[in-house]
């Protein structure tokens, strides 16, 4: 790869063991750097765009429960973004959701492993290969995962996207995006030459616009948790003022001998994540909620997870452990209610009215993981549970 603009670098000397490992794990043909993994994505739909069959409006179908970069980067490559129902008891989405969005403009589909959590996904790639659809697999947040089968996440899709920003696995800045055959890296390739160049934003822009954007997301989710407007008005807003948040997209890694140093930290790290799991899970089981134990399986907890059995306290009982000292964060919400509505997903709006997340990064340790599980103990006690919630 011979470009350097638009957010994408040719493999930095430092990053080629790191690019070796991961094109074996995946069985890929070439990576390219970016600054985030947003970046990874706007390539990866417009290399999907230059591989499948022309449409009038092409469409990628994306999980509800999803991080908003991927529907704007869709957005900024020119795919409509569609959303997919997810699993009530997972936040995963499922082949069964993905076929109820799929239409004659479908050209790419994108699967999270979200959380950590994975899923078999040959299914899923069959189903897409038959339709010349391109499947593309985000790993931000399952960096090391292994999908039920023992391979790595990334190994089944056409590409898989990489994020290894602030509150991911690794968050020493940087994305990047694997490409699985050598026609797809044409495609890029041409798509890189054809793009007109765009410039960054400086430093001090892009944390004001990262400020605004993180601020915005989280009012609109509140506004749309307390069900006092219809979804197309909140939609509507967002919509309309989004354009500046552009700029953030496309952007170039910055630190890649940072990035070097702490992929040869990963196992450690993911170790000590599954150890601080083990303890929430001791210390939570039996508790009004339902445990997540997709990190069980896949061997990477990126937050502890759990979906309470008092979704109308959930807000303040958040914010009572939050009093307590702890992270905690409940700001999951179905995409589509922002940027297109009439995507219903009522598996998703239950999974987010539930879903609260529980650090086991880095910076906290054991005696603080027992701490927090005590506190969430104290205060749902004071939770009334309203509704009695099955689980399978
Ligand atoms: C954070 C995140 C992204 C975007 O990552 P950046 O590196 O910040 O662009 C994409 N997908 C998922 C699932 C994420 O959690």
């Amino acid at each position: 790869m011979i470009f350097q603009k638009n957010g994408v670098t040719i493999t930095p000397l430092i990053l080629r063991s790191m690019e070796d490992a991961l094109l074996k794990e995946t069985d890929g043909s070439a990576i390219l750097w970016c600054g985030r993994a947003a970046t990874a994505l706007f390539w990866a739909y417009r290399a999907s765009l230059n591989v499948t069959t022309e449409t009038p409006q092409p469409e990628v179908i994306l999980p509800s429960i999803s991080c908003a970069a991927v529907a704007n980067a869709a957005l900024l490559a020119r795919l409509k973004p569609r959303f997919a129902d997810v699993d009530a008891h997972t936040g995963l989405t499922l082949l069964k959701h993905i076929k109820a969005r799929y239409t004659r403009h479908t050209r790419a589909v994108v699967f999270i492993h979200l959380f950590g959590q994975t899923a078999d996904l040959k299914p899923l790639a069959e189903w897409c290969r038959a339709r010349n659809i391109i499947l593309i697999e985000d790993n931000a947040q399952a960096l090391g995962a292994k999908l039920p089968d023992g391979k790595s996440v990334g190994s089944v899709a056409d590409m898989s996207i990489y994020s290894f920003n602030r509150t991911k696995l690794l968050e020493c800045g940087g994305g990047a995006l694997m490409l699985r055959s050598k026609e797809f890296v044409q495609a890029l390739e041409q798509e890189l030459r054809t793009c007109p160049i765009t410039s960054e934003p400086d430093d001090e822009t892009s944390s004001l616009l990262e400020l605004s954007s993180r601020n915005l997301h989280h009012a609109l989710v509140a506004l749309a948790r307390l069900r006092l407007q219809p979804a197309p008005k909140i939609s509507d807003l967002f919509l309309r003022i989004r354009a500046p948040f552009e700029k953030l997209y496309l952007r170039s890694m910055k630190n890649p001998d940072v990035l070097a140093k702490a992929w040869q930290e990963l196992p450690t790290l993911l170790e000590k994540r599954y150890r601080k799991a083990d303890i929430y899970e001791s210390r939570l089981a039996g508790g009004p909620w339902k445990l997540l134990n997709g990190w069980k399986e896949s061997r990477v907890c990126w937050r502890y997870s759990l979906l309470v059995h008092f979704p109308d306290q959930l807000v303040s009982f958040s914010e009572a452990v939050r009093r307590d000292g702890f992270h905690v964060s409940n700001l999951y919400w179905p995409a589509g209610q922002f940027f297109f509505p009439e995507d219903v997903c009522p598996n998703a709006e239950a999974f987010a009215r539930r879903i609260v997340n529980l650090w086991v990064d880095n910076s906290l340790d054991s005696k603080y993981v027992n701490e927090c599980a005590e506190s969430l103990l104290n205060n749902c006690k004071y939770s009334h549970i309203t509704e009695a919630i099955s689980d399978p």
